[in-house]
């Protein structure tokens, strides 16, 4: 989940502490096979993941770090899922003696993100100079490591060659067992794939008014604000999502309705979708622009 967001802050801020971090194996059908059989059936794909992940570490480290991320102000939600994250996890691993870490980002509340770090540095038990000089660096490694990412994609974004732009969440999209399936077929294909996520985040932010001035999930708002930053650089647009997912089920309807003169292809992957029946479309979708930019 959002390990994909923030694995640069989390590792920099509990190294810069002296500890240790272990991070789950990549996604494969073990782990979300234990996640499913963990979560209830109408939790999004990934969720199931999440909880086989969760499963891995227990027993495996001190603490577990399931964050709370509710908002980061007004009109600028995180899914639902996420406020309730660390009192499912707790509640669900509440027989394993395992001991969970949590941090509490709620800025309608006051709760901002480096108050949170602060709180969570208390609950470790460190020195307040200590945790302040470790979130520092770990904003600092978080927003090089994103800017090196957005002017990577920027420079792709510059080649000759078919393009198509990936819009989903970056869990989704970054996960080895679902999305990179994705973008790895692509490249196979000789497409030069690129994603609506790896933009500078503000700039998303502001654009995607120009989509939707209502949308209120801030991940969704980043997708958007990618999607009118690169609709007139790509051949076609693929929206990825996890079965079944609340804010996409609307984002995408918005996205296909309002976003015109490119192929969109809306891609739903569930615990059951193979391999094979992914790639077929994806073949399809390839030849379909191949075909109207006449390289076929
Ligand atoms: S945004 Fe969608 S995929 Fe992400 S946690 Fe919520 S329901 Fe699941």
């Amino acid at each position: 989940m959002l390990y994909y967001r923030y694995r640069t802050l989390w590792r920099t801020f509990f190294q810069e502490l002296g500890m240790e971090v272990k991070a789950s194996s990549p996604t494969n059908r073990e782990v979300l096979e234990h996640g499913t059989a963990l979560a209830i059936d109408e939790a999004c794909l990934s969720l199931k993941i999440y909880l086989g992940h969760v499963a891995e570490l227990i027993g495996e480290c001190d603490y577990i770090l399931v964050p709370r991320v509710s908002n980061f102000g007004w009109h600028r939600n995180m899914c639902t899922r996420f406020e309730a994250l660390p009192d499912l996890v707790r509640n669900m691993f509440r027989d394993a003696d395992q001991a969970f870490l949590s941090y509490d980002l709620d800025v309608l509340e006051k709760r901002d993100e480096k108050s949170a770090f602060l709180e969570m540095g208390r609950q470790l038990g460190c020195p307040v100079r200590e945790v302040k000089r470790a979130y520092k660096l770990a904003k600092k490694a978080e927003q090089a490591h994103n800017k090196e990412r957005v002017q990577k994609q920027e420079r792709l974004s510059k080649q000759e060659g078919l393009k198509i732009l990936l819009a989903g969440h970056s869990y989704v999209l970054e996960d080895p067992y679902i999305g990179r399936t994705v973008t790895g077929y692509l490249k196979e294909s000789g497409v030069i794939p690129l994603r609506a996520d790896l933009v500078d985040r503000d700039g998303a932010l502001k654009r995607s008014r120009e989509l939707s001035p209502t949308c209120k999930w801030e991940v969704s708002r980043e997708i958007l604000g990618g999607i009118v930053q690169y609709r007139e650089n790509v051949d076609g647009i693929i929206l990825v999502s996890a079965f079944p997912c609340g804010p996409d089920a609307m984002v995408n309807e918005l996205i296909a309705r309002r976003v015109k003169g490119v192929p969109i292809l809306n891609l739903v992957l569930d615990s059951q979708t193979g391999t094979a029946g992914v790639e077929t479309r994806l073949e399809s979708f390839i030849d379909i622009i191949r075909l109207k930019r006449g390289t076929l």
